[in-house]
């Protein structure tokens, strides 16, 4: 089995591949910047196997990526799932991933669209707002997916609607 460390390189970015170069991870934490927290939202938005879900929940909770707690709530607790301050620095991350996919990978008709919740103009290539001249902390963005949602989960759904990023979905 092919190790996920990389102890021979001497960098950074091999420390963060570490974290979250697994497959599916970087998707999980994508996710958790929308607003999913509960694991039966992950796995229905991602519809990946729950044994992998649960590993790399597992694994992000453990490097200090995310929280795992129990909310009481009417009906009955629940386990969510919640980005710590080293979790949102992955926004500016994810928001480049999503541009250059567009740009250079990608066949999406329509594309999510990022915008500033203040002013409502789009975000920049660099996560920018260049009416307002910020960058945006995350919980300052609002994301949407025009048109129809390819998936039909109840996640997608909301999605697909305006809908600022961190605030539970
Ligand atoms: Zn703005």
């Amino acid at each position: 089995m092919l190790g996920s460390t990389y102890g021979g390189q001497d960098c950074s970015v091999a420390r963060s591949l570490e974290i979250f170069g697994e497959r599916w991870t970087l998707l999980v934490l994508r996710d958790a910047l929308y607003g999913v927290r509960r694991f039966s939202d992950f796995a229905d938005h991602l519809d990946i196997p729950r044994a992998v879900l649960s590993d790399r929940l597992r694994k992000l909770v453990a490097n200090g990526v995310l929280t795992r707690s129990t909310h009481g709530g009417t009906g009955g607790s629940a386990v969510v799932y919640e980005l710590t301050d080293a979790g949102r620095d992955l926004w500016p991350v994810v928001h480049a991933l999503a541009h250059w996919g567009q740009r250079h990978a990608s066949d999406v008709a329509t594309p999510r669209i990022f915008t500033h919740a203040t002013c409502g103009s789009r975000l920049n290539a660099h996560a920018h707002c260049p009416a307002c001249d910020v960058t945006p902390a995350v919980a300052d963005v609002v994301t949407s997916r025009p048109g129809k949602p390819r998936r039909s989960d109840r996640v997608s759904a909301e999605l697909a609607k305006p809908h600022r990023m961190l605030e539970p979905v």
